[in-house]
């Protein structure tokens, strides 16, 4: 086993692996997310409303983090006529790379989203960033839902570097300077100031996340999700009914960059 791992490595090199937390220990990490000075009780900014918006972009690393992260949200935008594009960074490992496109089509489908992209593997190589630019210059989204930047997994973070890089290549247009970035939530805690309630749709995302049949080998992920929301739903004002509700980090992009170039500091701007 040791020798196949080596061997793996040693053959499988990925094309695309930088430590972006080498130059900062977690200390320093919680030390710039304190800085934000975040809390449930100081915090009065927690927003609650889904505006109309025409055109969002999710951008997903592995197909299941968009219906996981914002599912119900997405269930949501589109009932009112929001045309909704998902960005597929990668369609998970190579073996499995067949049956997780099915699913995700499939997926799409039943969401009513006609737009979709999918880019490279996981574990090895995401989406580049000149092709996210170019997909955002010709889309002009007013929101870009994806990952919180802090989220535990490597995909998902890695999806910053592609998704500032992209940010770069973008001129300063004044489409650009309207993008909001709203952060979703998969496997960590988050910086929460938008919170969606999506009670009376959670059964619809529960079916949703059963579409990726593949991942149920190791986790029963509409469990795991339906619980996080329900945690979450302790920001809504519904202390006597069971509620589910997907919360969600606000940022301007100016706002966004500036976050980014604070935890990434090993990354040249
Ligand atoms: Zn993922």
């Amino acid at each position: 086993m040791r020798l196949f791992k080596f061997l793996r490595k040693f053959f499988f090199k990925p094309s695309f692996d930088i430590k972006i937390f080498s130059k900062k220990n977690l200390f320093e990490i919680l030390k710039i997310v304190n800085k934000v000075g975040f809390s449930r009780f100081t915090v009065n900014e927690i927003s609650f409303d889904l505006p109309d918006f025409k055109k969002v972009i999710v951008i997903a690393p592995h197909p299941d983090d968009e219906v996981i992260g914002a599912g119900g949200t997405i269930i949501k935008l589109i009932k009112k006529k929001c045309n909704v594009k998902i960005i597929y960074m990668t369609s998970g490992r190579l073996n499995e790379k067949e049956i997780r496109e099915q699913e995700l089509k499939r997926v799409c489908n039943k969401l009513g989203v006609k737009n979709h992209i999918i880019g490279g593997v996981a574990n090895q190589k995401l989406f580049g960033s000149k092709i996210i630019a170019q997909i955002i210059e010709d889309f002009k989204p007013n929101v870009i839902l994806m990952p919180f930047i802090l989220d535990d997994n490597d995909d998902h973070r890695k999806t910053h570097l592609q998704f500032k890089a992209a940010l770069k290549i973008l001129p300063k247009a004044n489409y650009k300077r309207k993008i909001t970035v709203w952060s979703y939530q998969i496997y960590g805690p988050l910086i929460v100031n938008k919170v969606i309630d999506i009670s009376d749709i959670i059964s619809r995302k529960e079916a949703l996340i059963k579409n990726y049949k593949s991942q149920f080998r190791s986790r029963d992920w509409a469990h795991y999700t339906s619980g996080m929301n329900a945690w979450n739903s302790r920001f809504l004002n519904k202390k006597k009914t069971k509620a589910w509700a997907e919360c969600f980090f606000v940022q301007s992009i100016i706002e966004y960059e500036n976050f980014f170039k604070d935890i990434f500091t090993n990354q040249s701007d």
